[in-house]
This record gives C-alpha cells, sequence and structure tokens, in this order.
C-alpha cells in the first residue's frame, strides 16, 4: 500500500514515455506531485492510461538526477561541480577552440524525441545559427526515419494519415511489426475493443504478439514471418491484390501519378512477388498470405498499423514504401478507418522530426538545399545556412573514429547506450575533444563527456509534444526546475555563450517562431492548443482548427505516388555459426533504455530481460527454462536468462532492451536502412548455448 496525501491543486500536461501522448492531470500536494490522473478530456487517452504514464514518474525526483552543472579537462579525471555561467563558459570556449583548429564542420549536435518540440526546434536553430554547420541529427534517426523518407516519397508528407479514433471504423486491421500491448498500451485498448467489435486482425511479426490473443483463435490471422523479411511479405500481398482484381481503380485513376502506378503493376505483377515464390523467403505459407490478401483487399475499411519493426531494418525505408503502396492500391486512404499509421515510439518522435532535426531538413521537413525554402530560415535568423545536408548520427561517430570530427553536444539522449554496436559508439565518443552531455542522469554517454548540464523531466518545463497522430500536446510545469533551468534556456545560453543571441522568454515564444517559419504549422499557438485542447497539423489557413485525417481530397505531391520496392535481402545472415535469428522489442512496464522506469517502482514488475528461445532450440542445445544462455553475435556477446516460449518461431530467438546488464546492442550489427542509416536493430544472427550463472 502507498501512503499518499491529499492534493491542493492540480495541472493538465502530457505523458512523455510513448508516442500515444496521453493526458494527464498531475496532482499536487505543495510542491511535492502525488499522482498522475488520466485525464478524461486528453484528445488521445479519454481518461484511460497505463503502467507507465499513470505510476512511472518517481523518476523525476530520484536521487540520481544531476542537479549541478560539471565540468572535466580530460574523461580520465573527476568531475568539477561549478555554476551554470562557468559551465557554459566552459562549453562554448571548447567548442570555439575545436572549430578554429578543426573547422566549422567538426562539431554537432543531437537532441532527443524526450524533449519538447520547442526544444528541438532550438537545438537544430543552435546548430545552423551558431555552429554554423547542419551537422544536427535526432534520436528518430535510430526508430522511425525510414518512416519519415518513405511516407514524404509516397505519400508526400512524413506522418501518419489518421487519429487513434479513427479505428473504430476499420474492418480489417494490418498490424506489421508492432506490438501495441506493450509499446502504445493505451492505443491497443482501443484497438481490442474494436476487434471485439467484429473487426478482423491480420498480424504480420516473427512473433505471436499478445493482441492475437484479443480475438478467437480463427478469427486472428498470424503471417509469421522470418525476421528481415518484411518487404518480400507486403510485395507478395500487393501482387495478390492486383492478380486477383483487388485494387481500387477509382482512387488509383482520380488519386495517383499513372506513369508511377503502370510501372508499379508491371513491377508487382512479375511472378517473383506470388506468394509461392516468397514462400521459401518469408517462411509463410502461400495459402495464408493469399487469405490475408483477400480479406485486406476485399475489406470496405481497412488500416495499416506498423512500428519499429518495420524501420528498424536495412530495407526500412522500402518497406514503408511497399506498405503505402498497399493502402493506394485499395485505396484505404483519406477517410476513417483506413490510412497508414506508424506508431511513434517515443513522446515526441514525430515532434523531433517536423522541427527540423535532421541535418537535411529545416522545419517543417523543407530541404536545406532548395533555396525558396531555406531562403526565409535565413532572413529570419541572420545567417547563411549550408545548401548541403549536414552529417547524420553514425557519420558523426565514423568521423570522430577518423579524426575529423571532434565536438558533440547531445541533449537527452544516451547514445552509448541506444545506438547499435556499442563498443564503435564508445571509441568515437572516447576520440571527442569536448562532449557535451545535456541529460537527467550519470548516463553511459556522460562516462565519455567533459560538460555534464543537468536536463529537467517533463514536469519541470512548458511546452508541446506532438503525438503519432500528429497532435500536438500542451506540457505544463508541474514544479519548477531541479537544476534551476529548462533545457530550451540551457540551448538558448550555450548559443549567447557562443555569440549567436538568443532571448526567448517563455517556450510560446518559439512556438510562434516555428509558426512563422513552417507552412504546416502556420496556425499553430499555445493559447489556441490550450483553447482547443490539442490540435493536428497541419493547421493554417486552409485548416484553422487542424487536421484529423490527412490526404482526404489530395496529396501534399497532388497525386499518389507508387514506389517499387524489390526485395534485397539483409546482409546479416544466419549459417551454422549463427544460426538463430535474434530480434528485439518492449516490455509493458518498461521504456527503452530504462533510465526512467528502471528509477520507478515499475522495476517491481520487471527486473531483468530474458532471451525468448523455442522448445525445440532450447532442447538442441540443452536449455531449460530460467538456464543462463551466452548470446554471440558477430558484433559480440552478452548474457541472458533463458525463457522457453512457443511464441517465438523455431530458428527466432527475442529478448527486449530495458536493462543495460545485458545490453542488447553489444550484439547487434552495423547495418542499416539504405536510405536513412536507421539501424537494423531487429535482425542479428546469433548463436545461443547454456553457460554458468554469470
Ligand atoms: Fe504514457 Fe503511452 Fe502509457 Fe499513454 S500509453 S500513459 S502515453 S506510456
Amino acid at each position: 500500500v502507498i501512503e499518499i496525501g491529499q492534493p491542493d491543486r492540480s495541472v493538465v500536461t502530457t505523458c512523455a514515455y510513448c508516442g500515444v501522448g496521453c493526458s494527464f492531470r498531475a496532482e499536487m500536494k505543495g510542491n511535492e506531485l502525488v499522482r498522475m490522473v488520466p485525464h478524461k478530456d486528453g484528445h488521445a487517452n479519454h481518461g484511460h492510461s497505463c503502467v507507465k504514464g499513470r505510476f512511472a514518474f518517481g523518476y523525476a525526483t530520484h536521487p540520481d538526477r544531476i542537479t549541478t552543472p560539471m565540468i572535466r579537462d580530460s574523461i580520465h579525471e573527476p568531475w568539477r561541480a561549478v555554476d551554470w555561467d562557468e559551465a557554459i563558459n566552459f562549453a562554448a570556449s571548447r567548442l570555439r577552440d575545436i572549430q578554429a583548429r578543426h573547422g566549422r564542420d567538426s562539431i554537432g549536435g543531437i537532441t532527443s524525441s524526450r524533449c519538447t518540440n520547442e526544444e528541438t526546434y532550438l537545438v537544430q536553430k543552435l546548430v545552423r545559427t551558431a555552429f554554423g554547420n547542419n551537422n544536427t541529427d535526432t534520436c528518430a534517426r535510430v526508430c522511425h526515419s525510414p518512416t519519415g523518407y518513405g511516407l514524404k516519397m509516397t505519400l508526400g508528407e512524413s506522418a501518419g494519415t489518421q487519429t487513434f479514433d479513427s479505428v473504430m471504423h476499420a474492418d480489417v486491421i494490418l498490424v506489421i511489426g508492432a506490438n501495441p500491448t506493450d509499446a502504445h498500451p493505451v492505443f491497443a485498448s482501443q484497438l481490442r475493443r474494436r476487434l471485439r467489435q467484429g473487426a478482423r486482425l491480420i498480424v504480420a511479426d516473427p512473433r505471436s504478439i499478445d493482441l492475437l490473443r484479443t480475438v478467437h483463435a480463427d478469427e486472428g490471422l498470424h503471417l509469421p514471418l522470418r525476421p528481415g523479411t518484411n518487404v518480400a511479405l507486403v510485395n507478395a500481398l500487393a501482387h495478390l491484390v492486383v492478380a486477383e482484381g483487388l485494387e481500387d481503380q477509382d482512387f488509383i485513376k482520380r488519386r495517383c501519378e499513372p506513369d508511377t502506378y503502370a510501372a508499379w503493376r508491371a513491377f508487382i505483377t512479375d511472378p517473383r512477388h506470388a506468394p509461392e515464390a516468397t514462400e521459401a523467403v518469408t517462411g509463410v505459407p502461400a495459402e495464408q498470405v493469399r487469405e490475408a490478401a483477400r480479406l485486406f483487399g476485399n475489406a470496405s475499411n481497412a488500416a495499416i498499423y506498423y512500428g519499429l519493426g518495420v524501420s528498424e531494418h536495412s530495407q526500412g525505408s522500402t518497406m514503408v514504401m511497399g506498405i503505402a503502396n498497399l493502402a493506394m492500391a485499395t485505396g484505404n486512404l483519406g477517410r476513417e478507418g483506413v490510412g497508414v499509421n506508424p506508431l511513434r515510439g517515443q513522446n515526441n518522435v514525430q515532434g523531433s522530426c517536423d522541427m527540423g532535426s535532421f541535418p537535411h531538413e529545416l522545419p517543417g521537413y523543407q530541404h536545406v538545399a532548395v533555396d525558396e525554402l531555406r531562403e526565409p530560415f535565413e532572413q529570419a535568423w541572420g545567417v547563411t545556412i549550408d545548401r548541403e545536408a549536414g552529417l547524420r548520427i553514425p557519420n558523426m561517430l565514423d568521423a570522430a573514429v577518423d579524426g575529423s570530427f571532434k565536438g558533440l553536444y547531445v541533449q537527452g539522449e544516451d547514445i552509448a547506450q541506444s545506438d547499435p554496436n556499442t563498443r564503435h559508439v564508445e571509441q568515437a565518443l572516447e576520440s571527442l575533444e569536448c562532449l557535451i552531455v545535456q541529460d537527467l542522469f550519470l548516463n553511459e554517454t556522460a562516462k565519455f563527456a567533459h560538460v555534464l548540464l543537468p536536463g529537467s523531466s517533463f514536469l519541470e518545463k512548458d511546452g508541446t509534444f506532438t503525438n503519432a497522430e500528429r497532435r500536438i500536446n500542451r506540457v505544463r510545469r508541474v514544479i519548477p526546475p531541479l537544476a534551476g533551468k529548462a533545457d530550451w534556456e540551457v540551448t538558448q545560453d550555450l548559443s549567447n555563450a557562443l555569440g549567436y543571441p538568443m532571448n526567448y522568454s517563455h517556450p510560446s515564444e518559439i512556438m510562434d517562431e516555428i509558426a512563422r517559419l513552417t507552412p504546416t504549422f502556420r496556425g499553430v499557438s499555445f493559447e489556441k492548443i490550450d483553447r482547443l485542447g490539442s490540435i493536428q497539423w497541419p493547421c493554417n489557413d486552409e485548416f484553422p482548427e487542424g487536421t484529423p485525417i490527412m490526404h482526404v481530397a489530395e496529396f501534399p505531391i497532388g497525386l499518389g505516388r507508387f514506389m517499387q520496392t524489390e526485395y534485397v535481402p539483409t546482409d546479416e545472415k544466419s549459417n551454422s555459426r549463427y544460426p538463430l535469428l535474434l530480434t528485439t522489442g518492449r516490455i509493458l512496464s518498461q521504456y527503452n533504455v530504462g533510465a526512467q522506469t528502471r528509477r520507478t517502482r515499475n522495476s517491481f514488475w520487471h527486473h531483468e530481460d530474458v532471451l525468448d528461445i523455442h522448445p525445440q532450440d532450447a532442447e538442441d542445445r540443452g536449455i531449460a527454462d530460467g538456464d543462463w544462455t551466452g548470446i554471440t553475435s558477430r558484433a559480440g556477446n552478452t548474457v541472458l536468462r533463458a525463457r522457453i516460449s512457443t511464441r517465438v518461431q523455431p530458428g527466432v530467438v527475442y529478448t527486449t532492451f530495458h536493462h543495460p546488464v545485458s545490453g542488447a546492442n553489444v550484439i547487434t550489427t552495423d547495418n542499416s536502412d539504405w536510405a536513412t542509416n536507421c539501424p537494423e536493430y531487429k535482425v542479428t544472427a546469433v548463436q545461443v548455448e547454456k553457460v554458468h550463472q554469470p
């Protein structure tokens, strides 16, 4: 039993965990947050919540929080606590010194999908003004960057097409590479409600996810594909849609480019995409693919939801385009109950991408190479912006190892833990002359830092998050910043110390600037969000109260563009030395690398990551339930306790990545998406053997 005091006031704010973006009333007694109550008027959650948003807020006041800035000359020296001015000036002078010796492009900045829109906007502005280059990136690089690329190429906008509520109009729901029950629980509840009303479910996933147990066994259709074969499967589905005359010709004629459609049709009807031909690749019996294609193609309203099991592959961008092709071919866009719906992982993945954090795009996905898109920013900011794209995170890390990249500002991301091939990341961080880490905790990345700037939690600042349905929600300050400054104020101070003046007095002024410079945000303001409760962008003169469903009349590019999506096998292949394929995911009570949830009572529900292994594979290796196993890949090795499970198919093993001690990224490889460099976290060839307790 947890004793709580009676609250004397409450503040409505937004959960800082997943991309559902639930609204909560943070109930306070004096200066103490006593509980988080799901807000019944929340537009994304309608009064519902999960165990993360409801209970896992204690990290914000955990004793591990860093509340004093710290500096050191080298990473081998102890930290020295200093005041804010000394820390900021130390950081600025080091960055300036590096640029004087190694050139303007030798430094960069990384922001986080944990931070607000206003904070991520300021970091990319800092890089493009005070740093004078485009070396800005976001942790969305390692999760949904293929979504941005793939949807922009096909539908013309890097965002999901629907509201969550739209699922209540879907007749067939195709879930690909996502596990909403654990990763997006409040949306999963809504989805399950729709399934109980009779909607049909198709799940394409190497694992049998919980959602399949929502419906009667004969109603949910599971396509248990081999990890890494998504594109072959979606091509087979599209092949059948065309072969069986299930295309929506009216939609295609009215809404899609005739030439790209004709080329795609010639491509997709090739026999190599027939389910009989792809069966050997995907492992999914042709008859099951046929049943799924008929179900999807015949539905009045068919909706597609997908997650990192789509994007975190060497063909992540190709797969996103394949999904868009399927939606266009069947006319499932532009109304309730349909659409292409990326389930964004973190609270502000959508927002951090919208805000120009990528090295090739300014806010609103405006490409730096296009003069008329770049010039308004140059005028507003009073600088010249490079027309060349800057470095992505993996490029920065490679350049650090090579010696040409020397200084890095990281706000709210633990790249040493969250990025693939941990050893390479650590080598890169160790090579830097100045690493500035702004975070809540002394994380793994901070071990390589020269400047440590205390971060602020979502409870300590004002701003906005944008959820997976493009909904801009307000974040409101509940308690004062523990270290005296919110994250946006720290970035502003660093910019001023570097000689580029920033003078915002409140995040609402930052949003006003975003609105002036970003056509899709033109009508957004804190005042309007407060008045309406939330706003889904685009919000401008044409859609003054926002846009719940996108692409109703036309696509931003006019006509939808079909893309040819050739399946190319990943380089990560199993063989006799590494015979199993490891894939990864999340569990309900924990979040990503666990920096926050492990510092809350939610740890009671999940003490360690375990390895799910099929009974046959376990028996072959003499492994019993609960045994310790050594997992070895081409990149490294780790140790996990085994859990015998038929949820994984033979030849596939699965683990979560919430505990640093197990370090799943120690064994993931350098493979990445061909278009965006999003790491291929979801396919790693491994060997598993029984070991003694570590
Ligand atoms: Fe927070 Fe996501 Fe849970 Fe909602 S579903 S409470 S946004 S973690």
